[in-house]
């Protein structure tokens, strides 16, 4: 780990870390589950069985010819009803496999645990489990596993700083799932001939800490290190977590393998330590359920393409009548029209509000104090950005480096205007895109 000169600018929220102590709990099956051909960033996926077809637990149903893509499992045993389009998350069309689970939960059987002789097998592997990033970003894993210049690559980061408010899956996974997690740690090392390994983890999960030591001295204290970061935000975005632990800077469009580091979530590297043993794909996803107008928040594992109705139905159901449902945390979730979309790979939280939180406050005039400024990570100026935006400026916004942006959210959630700043962002990329295809 490289001496660093100094943190980089971050900013406390409110943990709100109600479920902490809440041990995952595994969901029945529900009747139904709708499973989405788009779970990953790249090409989606063309389904593979029609209506009528019975499939099993871990077949594939889903997959793509196109490299950016990775299959899609069945995550219940049952007879496929429906393939539907319906609308996705973002409001862009999206196929869905509907299946009618029997409950029996056969185990499809070309099921094995893979072999990894080689690097090219492990990568193939890789892809066949369906990993993709499950920290949220859904960029297909033996992509990543597989860059241009792996022999530069040396270390491997793994992410189990869990900064948004509210969840605590990462955290459950630390504690319930360590061995996984060393077991995967070693196993990515091994097979892509890294020297080092690190573990990054806020200190504010003293548990996750101590289970990930004693773990990593029961296997013989591999060249594998824990991390304790401080508890900030964005403490667990990509470029952050980078330079937190080794002190290099990562600017936008540069990867970590051009830094020799390749960094993987924590529950993508428990998923390769569970799936090198059993040959299961992924087919489950454990996430946390919260918000104040949820009856009994928890952490839950679900089949993949339950819908968050049935979710929410597990955990007791609504306590009042919901106003505001976020995929992901109140960062850098996404806001979603419906409690009938079904669970995806890279949920990691179902967050669901029906008092203050729920609220859009309203944005009044920017009074120059700076704080977004200073709480940028990146030292970029949200205000000037924001100008550049409705001037559609494409020029002022790359000179101000709005492609540095990562939309963490700090600058608009400091904002004492309540300015939409990170979503200005957004859409000052969107110009400087479209600039650029002219
Ligand atoms: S959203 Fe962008 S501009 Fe705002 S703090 Fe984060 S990186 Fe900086
Ligand atoms: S934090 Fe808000 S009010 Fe303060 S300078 Fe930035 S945009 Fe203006």
């Amino acid at each position: 780990m490289a001496e660093k000169k100094k943190h980089l600018q971050s900013i406390h929220v409110p943990h709100n870390k109600n479920t902490v102590e809440c041990e995952t709990e595994r969901m029945p099956i529900p009747d139904f589950v709708y499973i989405s051909m788009s779970q990953h960033i790249g090409a989606p996926c063309r389904p593979l069985v029609k209506k009528g077809d019975s499939v099993k637990v871990g077949q594939p149903i889903g997959d793509s010819d196109v490299p950016m893509s990775v299959p899609i499992h069945s995550s219940v045993s049952g007879i496929v009803s429906g393939i539907e389009e319906s609308r996705s998350d973002n409001g862009g069309k999206n196929t869905l496999v509907v299946i009618e689970a029997d409950k029996k939960q056969e185990l499809w059987e070309g099921i094995q645990a893979p072999k990894a002789g080689s690097r090219e097998e492990f990568i193939q592997a890789v892809r066949a489990s369906g990993l993709v990033g499950l920290g949220g970003a859904a960029f297909p894993t033996h992509i990543k596993y597989n860059p241009k210049n792996i022999q530069d690559v040396t270390t491997l980061i793994i992410n189990g700083a869990e900064c948004e408010p509210f969840i605590t899956s990462d955290h459950r996974i630390m504690v319930e799932e360590t061995e996984n997690i060393i077991d995967g740690a070693l196993l990515v090392m091994k097979q892509l001939g890294m020297q080092e390994g690190f573990i990054g983890v806020e200190d504010n999960k003293p548990d996750a800490i101590a289970a990930l030591r004693s773990m990593i001295e029961q296997k013989g204290n591999p060249n594998i290190e824990v991390i304790p970061l401080r508890s900030r935000y964005p403490q667990g975005a990509e470029r952050v977590m980078v330079y937190e632990v080794t002190g290099k800077t990562m600017d936008a469009g540069v990867l970590p393998a051009d830094l020799g580091v390749i960094l993987s979530n924590v529950t993508s590297i428990a998923f390769i330590g569970q799936y090198f043993k059993n040959g299961i794909p992924l087919i489950a996803k454990r996430i946390t359920v919260d918000g104040d107008a949820i009856s009994r928040p928890a952490n839950v594992l679900c089949p993949i393409g339950t819908k968050i109705a049935d979710v929410v139905e597990f955990c007791g159901g609504y306590k009042e009548p919901p106003k505001k449902i976020l995929m992901g945390g109140p960062m850098m979730g996404r806001a979603i029209f419906s409690d009938q979309l079904p669970v995806i790979k890279n949920n990691n939280a179902i967050l669901i509000f029906a008092g203050e939180q729920a609220w859009v406050k309203e944005e009044t005039a920017c009074i120059n104090c700076g704080r977004c400024y200073r709480a940028c990570p990146f030292k970029l100026m949200p205000t000037l950005l924001s100008s550049a935006v409705k001037r559609r400026d494409a020029g002022a916004l790359e000179r101000l480096k709005v492609m540095q942006c990562m939309e963490c959210g700090s600058c608009s959630y400091i904002c004492p205007a309540r300015r939409p700043l990170s979503f200005n962002n957004k859409l000052g990329k969107a110009i400087v895109k479209e600039a650029q295809s002219k």
